[in-house]
This record gives structure tokens, sequence and C-alpha cells, in this order.
């Protein structure tokens, strides 16, 4: 029979121009294309076959057969489908008019219960076959009864020939004649790698030169209910390069707003804090089934990195901008649809097991505080997942911010918080003092990054965030009576005196209003300037100190003070020295005093005047 020539649509002939002209960045993923094309057609023919349909040679396997010739510089890549009839031919590999999959929908109908991963989306996949390829041959049997067969073979541009094939089994072949400068993709190993790499999950068994490559299943795609807990474990081996079970395990799916398949996991260790390299994203992005995009970097935020699995959407597009990733409104709406869920599935384990979710956080907290920092779209429900010490448990103990505002008096307003290396330095802390005799939690941060968090955070449920060392709090009536308080005008006098004989070293000596045990305290009434933060940007300005604003605070109850009163009219000098001495115990007890060298000399002076008493 006679050749049938013919020429591709306008738009196709566009479609060829830019991929021979390389628009794919990476040339190998036209493996991908036609071993996606062979397992849609494969998922039709079954779909068929399940519907009753009659078709040709019921009994050939199902699957995908790929040969290499490294001599002959071929490559086909075969499958048992449903193949494709003359018209077919034409309309799917010639125009653009109709995607295949669509006309095959419209065939059967507006079924409603027509398989949702059978919908593919307009693509021109096939065509990136002469990235590579100087001339394509396609061999096909369409699958209805007494359909004969046909080969299509064309060099790109100058159209294509179609003409009879006798005795073809079912099923489409296509054949591919490399160029010279992609005669690699012969070699049965480089291939291996490729098929390996986009198509793992193909729902049909692909074989390479004889041998089966695709062994794991795309559980993601499952029913949850049916699959079994050694079957997640084995994935998770697969796709987390992980030896170890994972923490934990989400698995979701989603129609709205968009159509999501997420097997989602958290290794049980966290490389990063190992002293190992910043972690690399290990979520993979799938398009029914097939490989779009490795280790994504923008299906979540940076935060989330610790995140290993599978992210599997339908929407996204088949077309030719796929490799380049450029729908960025897409990704970004995907990005904040898991990542909501993810933080949503956090809270739930933490309400349903706390012990394994303080597990989690103690490996993680720094992602989540970093989140809370970096992150202002999820900054709100990430708060929520944050655990602190607090003054109310006992060590060890966490709680969250949500139930520190539960455990509120009526007449506490604020949150309130003080960062200490250790919980003991903050229950000692004069700091602490106050909320001790009022009964209000207080949280005791040791991370140094909980400021930064607390600084970004700012409120919570809108009650603000308040450091300890700034609160505004005067004791309780019973405690400022406990002991006797110098008069006013002693007081006054004292710290006047006090401020004299220490000069530039603070900014004013202030009695007050809350400490019961320590006779002093050192505050700063710059909003933002907490110790921690202060002994940062001494670090950071060696030279140029910032000019001291802090007061130094003094308990007027407090017996020390009571002697130093008297001992300044008896003995000025020592009750300078010892006030000196008070100054540097309070910036000790604030972890301000970095260098103690005249400290140490000063307290050495005092002891030898002691003991000569
Ligand atoms: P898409 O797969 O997105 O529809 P392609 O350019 O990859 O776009 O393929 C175009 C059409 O050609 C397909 O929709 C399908 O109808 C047909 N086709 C391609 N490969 C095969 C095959 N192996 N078996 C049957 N039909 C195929
Ligand atoms: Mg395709």
């Amino acid at each position: 029979m006679s050749k049938e020539k013919h020429h591709f649509q306008a738009e196709i002939e566009q479609v060829l121009n830019i991929v021979i002209n390389s628009l794919y960045t990476d040339k190998e993923i036209f493996v991908r294309e036609l071993v996606s094309n062979a397992a849609d057609a494969l998922e039709k023919l079954r779909f068929l076959q399940t519907s009753g349909q009659a078709i040709q040679q019921p009994d050939l396997e199902l699957k995908i057969s790929v040969t290499t010739d490294e001599t002959a510089k071929t490559i086909t890549i075969a499958d048992s489908g449903i193949g494709m009839t003359n018209t077919e031919l034409v309309e799917n590999l010639g125009t653009i008019a109709h995607s295949g999959s669509r006309a095959f929908l419209k065939r059967l109908g507006e079924d409603k219960k027509v398989d949702a991963s059978l919908i593919g989306q307009f693509g021109v996949g096939f065509y990136s076959a002469f990235m590579v390829a100087g001339s394509v041959t396609v061999q096909t049997r369409s699958c209805r009864p007494d359909e004969p067969g046909w080969t299509w073979i064309s060099t790109g541009a100058g159209g294509y020939e179609i003409e009879t094939a006798a005795d073809l089994p079912r099923g489409t072949k296509v054949v591919l004649q490399l160029k010279e400068d992609a005669a690699e993709f012969a070699k049965d190993f480089t291939l291996e790698r490729i098929i390996k790499k986009y198509s793992s999950f193909v729902p049909f068994p692909i074989e390479l030169n004889g041998k089966t490559l695709n062994t794991v299943r795309a559980l993601w795609a499952r029913n949850k209910n049916e699959i079994k807990e050694e079957e997640y474990n084995e994935f998770y081996k697969y796709i987390g390069h992980d030896q170890e079970a994972a923490l934990y395990r989400l698995h979701f799916s989603a129609d709205a707003p968009l159509a999501i398949q997420a097997l989602l996991f958290v290794p049980i260790k966290n490389w990063e804090s190992m002293g190992l390299s910043r972690t690399e994203p290990e979520v993979n992005l799938y398009c029914r089934k097939v490989l779009i995009q490795a280790k994504s970097k923008d299906l979540f935020p940076e935060w989330l990195r610790f995140l290993r699995g599978v992210v599997d959407s339908e929407d996204l597009p088949l077309n030719i901008s796929r490799e380049s990733m450029q729908d960025t409104s897409l990704m970004a709406k995907l990005n904040k649809v898991l990542t909501s869920r993810f933080i949503k599935f956090l809270d739930e384990q933490a309400n349903k097991d706390a012990t394994l979710y303080q597990t989690f956080y103690g490996t993680y907290n720094r992602f989540l505080k970093e989140g809370v920092v970096s992150d202002f779209t999820h900054r709100a429900d990430l708060a929520k997942l944050l655990r602190f010490e607090t003054s109310a448990l006992p060590a060890g103990q966490l709680t969250s911010l949500a139930d520190y505002v539960k455990r509120m008096p009526t007449d506490q307003k604020d949150i309130y918080y003080l960062l200490a290396p250790r919980r003991e330095a903050a229950e000692a802390s004069p700091y602490y003092e106050v909320f001790q005799s009022r009964k209000y939690e207080v949280l005791f941060l040791s991370d140094p990054w909980d400021e930064f968090v607390m600084d970004h955070l700012r409120e919570f449920d809108s009650k603000n965030l308040r450091s300890a060392e700034k609160a505004d709090l005067n004791l309780g009536d019973d405690q400022a009576k406990a002991a006797e308080a110098l008069s006013a005008s002693e007081a006054e006098a004292l710290a006047k005196w006090m401020k004299e004989v220490l000069g530039t070293k603070v900014s004013d000596v202030k009695v007050s209003q809350r400490l019961v045990g320590s006779p002093t305290v050192v505050t700063d009434p710059d909003q933002f300037m907490t110790a921690s933060m202060r002994k940062l940007m001494k670090n950071m300005h060696q030279e140029k100190q910032p000019a001291v604003t802090q007061v130094l605070e003094i308990n007027t109850r407090h017996g020390l003070i009571h002697k130093l009163n008297q001992m300044r009219q008896t003995d000025a000098a020592l009750a300078a020295k010892v006030a000196g001495q008070m100054l540097d115990n309070a910036q000790v007890a604030a972890g301000l005093l970095e260098d103690p060298r005249d400290m140490i000399q000063r307290l050495n002076e005092l002891l030898e005047q002691l003991m000569v008493k």
C-alpha cells in the first residue's frame, strides 16, 4: 500500500521548532514523556477491559518494554496499550487541537466514574522525542477488534508519512533514531538511571532490555486503609533514603482548591543539627505518578526542609513549561495548601500524643522557630506549635502558649518570659521574684533563638509577649509589708548617694517595687534591649559600646541595703566599695558581667578588710 504524506498542523510545526531548538532544559525528559504516554495507553486499555469492552489480543501482558541498541543508536519504547487507528494517529500526533486523553474521555461520554488519573491535560510531550532523535517511527495497532496496524514516520520538519503495517501486536512501539550528539541515551545504564529517576512509580512493569526496573508501588495514590505499616516503612526507606523508620507520617489527599495526594515523612533524626550541612528538601513532585521535579525547592517553605516524601498533583500542567516550573502561581498555591495542612497535622499530633510531640519538638524546634521568624503567612499558626519550660510545670515538662493563656489569672494581662541559660538560673533570678510573689506564670526560655522568636511573634491570642526583665510590675501588698522598708526620704537619699558613687556605670538608681529576696537588680528601660540583646550588641560593636541605659534598682527592705545606708554615714569609702560590688552582683545575676577582673580585685580588698576586723 502506498504512503500517505501529511503535513503537521501549523501549531505543531511551531512546537517542533521550539523543541528541536531545545526548549527543554534537560534532554533526558523525553524518556519520561514517552514512558508516560505508554503508561497512559495501558491505563486506558485497563479501563476498557474492566468496563467490559471487546479488545483484540486480550491476553497480552500489560507492560512497557524499553530496548536499546548502542550500535544502531536506537531506543525502542513499546507498550501493549490501546494503540491508535489511522485517524487517531493523524489526530493525536499531527494536530494540537485534540489532546488524546481529552478525546478519549469524550468518547467514553461524560461518565463521572472515569478514573480521574486519566484526565491528561493539553500536552505536547510526544514531540520531546525530536530533541534527541533525527527520525521517529511509531508502529501502532488499535485495541479495537479488527483494526489493522500502522507505521507513522517523521523526521520532524516536513511532516510525516503513514502506511499500513502487517502483523503488529496490539499497542504502540516508538523507535527513536538518535542524533549523533544524543547517542549516549542508547546506553543501557544511562537509560536505566533516567527511567528510575522519573518513572519508578509508573503502575505498570517497565522492562529495560529484558530486566524489570520499577518494583516500588506509588503508595500515595492508594487508599490509606488498605496500606500496611510495613509497606509505608518500605516506601519511606526507598524514598527517604533512611534506614530508620520515620518519626511522623502524613498521608492525605485533597480535591480543592487543588487535587493533591501527598505522603510526607519526618525523619527520626535531624541531620542538620547533628553537625552536618544544611538539609536539602527531599520531597519530590509528581503528576499522576510521573516525576516532575525531584527534591522540589518550591513545594514547602524553607523551614520545612526536613520533610521527605512525595506530592502528586494532577493539576500540574502536563505541558512544556513543567520542566522549568515557571507556573509559579500554581506552585505558590500548592505550597500554601501543603504548608497549612502540615502545620495542622503537627497540631493534631501534639494533641494526640504529647510525649511523641515533645520528641519531635526536641529534634525540630529550631525549624519551627525559623518559621516563626521568617514565614509571616504561617506565623500565627506556628506559634501554637511552640513549647517552653515554664514556672507552672515541673522541670522538663513543656507548655504551649495556649495552655499558658488558659492558666492566666484574670488580673494578668500579658504573657511573660524570662531568658536564662538554665531553668535553675531563671528561678534564682531577681527578675523572677515579683512574678513568684504575684503567682504569675513565667516561661523560661533557654534557647538563644527564643528571644528572636518572641521579638517576631510579639503577641499570642491578643496578649502581648513581654520579657520579665521589662515587666513593670509591683509586688503584691502582702509581700510589700513583709519586711520593714527604709522610709521614703531615706530611700531617696540612699539612691541619690549610690548614683553619685557609681557614676556613669548606671543611668540611674531607683527604689525597686519588684524585689523580694535580692538586694539589687539591673533593669533596662530601653524597650528593645534585653540582657542577651545587649550582650549581642556588645560583641558586635567591640570598640563603640552603646550608651549605658541600665538602671540599678534597690530593695529597701533588704538587710544589706539597710546596712549600706548606715555605713555610708560611718565609713563612706567602704560603703562605696560595697555599692560597687552590689552593682556587679546584679550584673552577674543578669548575665551581663563580661570582664570580672575589676570585680575580683575589689572582692579581694573587701575580704581583706573583713579579716582585719
Ligand atoms: P499528552 O500525552 O499530554 O496527551 P503527548 O504529546 O504526549 O500529549 O501525546 C499526544 C497523544 O498521542 C496522546 O494523548 C495519545 O492520544 C497519543 N499517544 C502518544 N503516545 C501513545 C501511545 N504510546 N499509545 C497510544 N497513544 C499514544
Ligand atoms: Mg504525553
